[in-house]
Order: C-alpha cells, then sequence, then structure tokens
C-alpha cells in the first residue's frame, strides 16, 4: 500500500496536534503539519521537521506546505478572548483580535485553504467545524458579535461546493479526556444537539474527533459526507464503544445546509 502524505492545518492547537500525532504514528500515511509558531511547534512536538510555517489568511503560505499531499486536514479556528474578568454576578464579555475574526479566519481562512488544496489537486479534505451552526442565536454565535458557527458554515458550503471529496465533522463540545472508550452518535444539522437520546451532554473527547478524522481519511464510506458527532459517556458505553468507523460513516448522508 502507498502511503499518503498528509498535511494537517491547526497543527498546534488541542485537537490538531492529536491528529498530526496519530498520523505520524500510522504507517499509511506521511504528515506535513502547517502552524504560525515555531516556539510553539518546538514545545509540543520537540522540533519544527515536517512542519510549514504561515497563515491561513495568507493563501501563498499554503501553497508549498500542500503540494504534493493528497489530503488536507483542517482543524484551524479562531477564538475569543475574555475581554476583562467578569464583575460578580455578570457574565464574561469576549471579543475578537481585529485581524482574526471569524470572518477572517473561519471563513477566509478556510476557503484560502480550499483553494490552496483545490490548486494543489488535494483529493480529499477532512474539515472539523462544530455543532450549533443551525442556530443564529447559539451562544457562540453571539460571543464577541464575531457569528462564528455562521462562518463556519459557509466554509463548509464553501468546500462542498469545491468539487473535492469531502469529510466535514461537527463536533459537539469537546473535552480533553482520553479516546476510545465510549460509544459515538452520528447526527444531522444539530437535531443531536436540540434532542439528544438520554438527555446525555452533546460532548465529546477531542481524542475521539481526531481519531474520527483519522479513520476518514481511510474509510471510503466516510467520503462526501457531512455530520454531527457526539459521544456517550464512557459509564453508558460499556460493551458499544464505536470500533466499526465504516460502519458509523455508513448511517452519515451528504452535508445539507
Ligand atoms: P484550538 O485548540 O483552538 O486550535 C485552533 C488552531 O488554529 C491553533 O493551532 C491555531 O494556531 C490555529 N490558527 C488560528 N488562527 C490561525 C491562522 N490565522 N493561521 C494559521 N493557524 C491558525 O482548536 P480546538 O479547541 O481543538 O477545536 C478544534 C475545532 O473544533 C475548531 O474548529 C473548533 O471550533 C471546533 N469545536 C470546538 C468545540 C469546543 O468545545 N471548544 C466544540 C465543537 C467544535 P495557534 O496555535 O498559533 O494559535
Amino acid at each position: 500500500m502507498t502511503t499518503k502524505q498528509i498535511l494537517v492545518t491547526g497543527a498546534t492547537g488541542k485537537t490538531g496536534s492529536i491528529v498530526y500525532q496519530k498520523l505520524k504514528q500510522n504507517q499509511n500515511f506521511e504528515v506535513k503539519g502547517f502552524a504560525r509558531d515555531p516556539e510553539k511547534v518546538t514545545e509540543l512536538f520537540g522540533s519544527t521537521t515536517g512542519f510549514y510555517f504561515g497563515d491561513i489568511k495568507d493563501k501563498s503560505t499554503l501553497e508549498s506546505a500542500i503540494k504534493g499531499c493528497q489530503g488536507l486536514v483542517i482543524l484551524t479556528s479562531s477564538f475569543p478572548k475574555m475581554v476583562a474578568p467578569p464583575k460578580p454576578g455578570e457574565r464574561p464579555q469576549f471579543e475578537y483580535d481585529a485581524d482574526s475574526t471569524p470572518e477572517l479566519v473561519d471563513y477566509q481562512g478556510q476557503k484560502n485553504q480550499i483553494d490552496a488544496a483545490s490548486a494543489a489537486g488535494i483529493e480529499h479534505i477532512v474539515l472539523v467545524g462544530s455543532m450549533g451552526g443551525t442556530n443564529e442565536n447559539h451562544p457562540l454565535n453571539m460571543m464577541g458579535n464575531g457569528k462564528i458557527l455562521i462562518w463556519k458554515r459557509k466554509a463548509e458550503e464553501y468546500l462542498v461546493n469545491s468539487g473535492i471529496n469531502y469529510t466535514i465533522i461537527r463536533a459537539g463540545g469537546l473535552l480533553d479526556q482520553p479516546g476510545g472508550s465510549r460509544k459515538l452518535l452520528v447526527g444531522d444539522n444539530d437535531e443531536l444537539l436540540n434532542n439528544p437520546p438520554d438527555g446525555i451532554a452533546t460532548s465529546i473527547p477531542r481524542a475521539d474527533v481526531a481519531e474520527t478524522v483519522i479513520q476518514a481519511l481511510q474509510e471510503r464510506s466516510a467520503i462526501n459526507k457531512g455530520f454531527d458527532l457526539i459521544s456517550y459517556p464512557e459509564e453508558d458505553s460499556q460493551g458499544a464503544v464505536t470500533q466499526d468507523f465504516a460502519a458509523l460513516f455508513a448511517q452519515t448522508t451528504a452535508a445539507k445546509f
């Protein structure tokens, strides 16, 4: 079997770094990372070998990284900062830096990645997004008035219309907990968020999202699919931990908007 070369953007992020490590350990793949900060990369991975540096807002910095790859994993995201510690009884206020708004990072920055991938002849893009995007008034959209989930969905739509094979994983609330010990659940357009089975929390460990990305790169049943992803709590997953990802992806459909 020939190895596939995969570029992971957002490889210094909490989920992106797990995906990068998993691909590095998988003999089916050769992995490259894309990041902004060499110091952060060295801190996380011990060296900058295999990394390309740039900013997704500048498409030209993506071109050399993506050249020669067959797959792209998009794990970049904007994130708001707290304006100031909240006064007792008040909700914290958030804002985005003017050069890092969701429109610039989650829409334009992802569009740049998709365009660069298209120009480089990439075969498959796996994009990790977020549940909640069907609700304009979702609290995450209100944060810093950034409409982050709306911009993420616009980028997803751009990916679908690009004609490149895609897998869009809209994750539930991300947990920093071990992976591989839960039953995973897929859904469509926030149905799980609005009506979770058994009233479970609509969350999932980052490690399980990362494993789903790796599996999506290998399973034909993940091609041209867009789905929400959450997990049952570990204690309720006994005997039903997800292992057959082909079967999981077979339950999903093309992304709908
Ligand atoms: P994260 O830790 O916030 O990582 C974001 C990554 O994007 C970092 O590597 C960051 O680089 C990079 N990045 C940001 N702006 C960039 C730019 N202009 N150029 C290049 N790189 C840039 O991500 P996460 O918390 O693991 O989340 C992964 C995905 O899941 C995101 O799309 C997120 O929205 C989504 N999600 C999150 C939650 C949640 O509960 N947090 C729930 C559902 C879905 P630096 O390291 O240099 O900053």
